[in-house]
């Protein structure tokens, strides 16, 4: 392969530079208030540990929250037992009209909620308003298909008596979310847990909880009291918790799989159900015959979304090697074009930081061993100057196969490009990662587009598209990526149990 070298040097672009968008606000005016959200209100914690909340944009601490105590979930627990005995025997369309008002209530601070988040995580406005769009949606979509929903028909399958099939809540189900996506992520689980008719116990993140608890203020006393519950903290007492107690039914995290494991192993010990959204590390299958400029487009633009902290980022290329040269040239040209800056510093930026030091010296690691092993930066590989978690737009050509790189979630600005000589080859290697969430083949043959994805062992396979997603399909992995599915009909049976009632008719 031919290697491009471009000496492009990004930097970072902040507010003072004169391109603030007019959307900008502070978000000192909109911040929750501190504390737990149990029973539906805000009530201080059995610890007077705080857990202080930074912007990785600036590096500084913008709100504080309660560092919560297994006693707190417990409280929050009972106010959850207690709440869904009511709230599951509500019908569909009473429990629709919930949801609905809860999307009406977003959809009315869509402002606030953008503002928030992107202060919070750093991301670009334009990731802010996306999520916050999908956000609304997956309310809708749940509070719609909630009413649709059926068992499978009843009938006489033994002599003398008829079946009958019950759909049920589970009951109280604990929720642990991500730092990546905070307000969406809670969003795709309680829209179809509370669609269901069960009520919540949630743990955001400890480093995003902002949006969250912004939730919980915005739809208290307007929905019934307890059936969300909010408990910040770290996971390891929280999530712990939340994993192990007794009236717990069903624990739902997305996270990464260490998290995911120890999730299922707590929940094991009170055979708790578990379902589990993990890491994703998604190939991105280049043949031949490919539009290679729209291939190179759709890495651009999904590759580095969110600044790679995606699980379904497209990071991990592989393409034939007749066309690898020409690819990358695309793709360094289009990674080129990306800007990097803070969120309020134009609605052009694309690419904010990472979410936090720790997360940003990984990266930094990754990279660092990536070049010391002798690997190709086609373009970036490098931290930005502070303040902020910045690190460059990164194109990585040449890889070998089994390189670290390729094989890890590196969940930052960084997409790698392997080769492959045959369609085999391609299927065999992007097969061989302990992840199965999502994939991609880019061919204009008809045939390939229909016989590779089947033999993917991914949850989602697109073609010639990547991280195209819709309320309506089902979102979750295979392998290490974990069980479960999230959004459409599947998401409501995950958070459903089903009951056979058989009525003897000669009693
Ligand atoms: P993380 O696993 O560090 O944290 C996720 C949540 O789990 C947090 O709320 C955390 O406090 C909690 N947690 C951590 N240890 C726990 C424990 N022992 N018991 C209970 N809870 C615990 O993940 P993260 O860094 O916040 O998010 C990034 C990860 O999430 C990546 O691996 C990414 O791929 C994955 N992710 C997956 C999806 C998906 O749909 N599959 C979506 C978004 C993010």
């Amino acid at each position: 392969m031919t290697l491009i070298d471009t000496q492009q040097q990004f930097t970072v672009r902040r507010p003072s530079e004169g391109k603030s968008s007019p959307a900008d606000r502070s978000p000192s005016s909109l911040l929750p208030p501190a504390g737990h959200f149990i029973g539906g209100s805000f009530v201080p914690g059995s610890s007077s540990d705080v857990i202080d909340v930074i912007d990785p944009t600036t590096e500084q601490v913008i709100a504080s929250v309660q560092a919560g105590t297994a006693a707190d979930v417990d409280v929050a627990v009972e106010a959850a037992v207690t709440a869904q005995k009511a709230w599951g025997a509500t019908t569909p369309k009473e429990r629709s009209e919930v949801l609905n008002l809860i999307a009406n209530i977003i959809e009315a601070n869509r402002d606030a909620f953008e503002t928030i988040e992107s202060a919070n995580t750093g991301k670009p406005r334009t990731v802010a308003e996306d999520d916050v769009a999908s956000t609304i949606d997956t309310f809708r979509f749940m509070a719609g298909a909630s009413r649709a929903l059926t068992s499978m028909a009843g009938g006489d399958y033994a002599t003398g008596h008829t079946s009958v099939i019950l759909r049920e809540p589970v009951g109280v189900v604990g929720v642990i979310t991500p730092w990546n996506y905070p307000l969406l992520m809670a969003a795709w689980k309680i829209a179809p847990i509370l669609a269901a008719g069960n009520s919540i116990v949630l743990k955001p993140s400890e480093q995003t909880p902002l949006s969250t608890l912004k939730l919980a203020e915005l739809v208290a006393g307007r929905i019934p009291d307890g059936i969300l519950n909010v408990v910040t903290g770290q996971g390891r007492t929280v999530g712990q918790r939340l994993s192990e107690h007794p009236d717990v039914a069903l624990v739902a995290l997305t996270g990464s799989v260490v998290s995911g494991q120890a999730v299922a192993a707590t929940a094991a010990k009170s055979v708790k159900r578990v379902h589990l959204e993990l890491g994703g590390k998604a190939p991105v299958v280049v043949f031949p015959d490919a539009d290679l400029r729209a291939a190179a487009a759709g890495v651009r633009n999904t590759g580095y979304w969110n600044a790679g902290q995606d699980c379904g980022a497209a990071c991990r290329v592989l393409v034939h090697e007749s066309v690898a040269a020409e690819f990358t040239e695309h793709l360094v040209r289009e990674v080129g074009t990306l800007v990097v800056g803070a969120p309020e510093a134009g609605a052009d930026v694309e690419i904010g930081p990472m979410i936090s030091r720790p997360h940003y010296e990984r990266v930094k690691e990754s990279l660092a061993e990536a070049a010391a092993a002798g690997l190709h930066m086609a373009i970036g590989g490098s931290a930005l100057e502070g303040p902020g978690y910045f690190i460059e737009p990164t194109v990585i050509s040449d890889v070998p196969a089994g390189a670290h790189i390729a094989t890890h979630e590196i969940f930052g600005p960084v997409v790698t490009v392997e080769t492959f000589a045959s369609t085999e080859e391609a299927i065999t290697r992007a097969n061989e990662s302990p992840y199965g969430l999502s994939a991609s083949v880019w061919t204009r043959d008809s045939s390939l587009s229909l016989s590779v994805p089947k033999q993917l062992d991914f949850g989602t396979v697109w073609v010639n598209a990547h991280l195209v997603l819709a309320c309506e399909v089902p979102w979750g992995g295979f392998k290490g990526s974990g069980y479960g599915r999230d959004l459409s009909l599947y998401a409501l049976d995950d958070y459903s149990r089903t009951k056979h009632v058989m009525i003897n008719h000669g009693a």
